[in-house]
């Protein structure tokens, strides 16, 4: 995988955010192969299309590409926010590539996916409407927030100016293409779960430190009444999709 970006394409009258808009999908349609099945190439999909950028002719998956020179940060704008929590409960959220770039040397520093059976209405911030005097006043715009995802909803193609390989990138998210059918408020459950799995950073954990997360999980599903017995379900869940081993007496292990 070339990691260099076309200059020539940089070479034009556009404004700098155009010329990396063009730069980076120009980069990306040559490169990337699909991460859902074994397609070696991804399909640009018309400039009108407004929330898919390419799609893979083999699964039709759908995926949005968004680059940034430098650092993604914690959190990234994404577009309007009811629409997106729409597609969230209708499970047609599309897949994300987010491709940090360097502007000088003009490189690919590196590149994630988010597969969007991992975006959740908790993953997703709602924005404050834009001001009255603001062009587009009283419109809602929003952030997929990496802070509420687990590290395995984070793919890397790219890391650190290295690829991986692509057998290592669609290993990754086949093991979790099981989320993909499931409905939004499970896939949350499941997502939000593993999330406190990982944030204990360790392999072997008990019951009793899930349960730290009972508040936690509380002010994200605030109807639910019983928010123990959900962690232990989702706890089972994981453990039938092959990520969690129990040992007994209230202890588990990650695989
Ligand atoms: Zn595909």
């Amino acid at each position: 995988m070339e990691l260099r970006l076309s200059t020539e394409l940089a070479k034009s009258d556009k404004s700098p955010s155009q010329i990396a808009r063009v730069v980076t999908e120009n980069w990306f349609g040559r490169n990337m192969y699909c991460p859902a099945c074994r397609s070696n190439r991804l399909q640009k999909t018309s400039d009108n299309t407004k929330t898919v950028d390419f799609s893979c002719p083999a699964c039709q998956a759908d995926i949005q590409l968004k680059s940034k020179a430098g650092r993604l940060g914690k959190k990234v704008r994404d577009a309007a926010y009811h629409p997106m929590i729409q597609r969230i409960e209708k499970n047609s959220s599309p897949h994300f590539a987010f491709l940090e770039y360097d502007k000088d040397l003009w490189k690919v520093k590196n590149l994630l996916f988010i597969p969007g059976f991992f975006i959740t209405a908790n993953t997703i911030e709602r924005c404050r409407p834009l001001s009255g005097t603001a062009r587009r006043a009283g419109w809602v715009g929003c952030n997929i927030l990496f802070s509420r995802l687990p590290e395995d909803a984070k793919i890397f193609v790219v890391q650190n100016q290295k690829p991986i390989s692509a057998a290592f990138v669609r290993e990754k998210w086949a093991r979790f293409a099981w989320l993909e059918p499931q409905k939004s408020e499970a896939r949350g459950w499941a997502t939000d779960v593993l999330r406190c799995v990982r944030s204990l950073g360790k392999q072997r954990f008990f019951l009793a430190e899930m349960y730290s997360f009972q508040q936690e999980l509380q002010n994200l599903y605030p109807s639910n009444k019983f928010v123990k017995a959900k962690i232990r379900q989702q706890l089972q869940v994981l453990r039938d999709k092959g990520l969690l081993r129990f040992i007994g007496k209230g202890v588990y292990e990650a695989i």
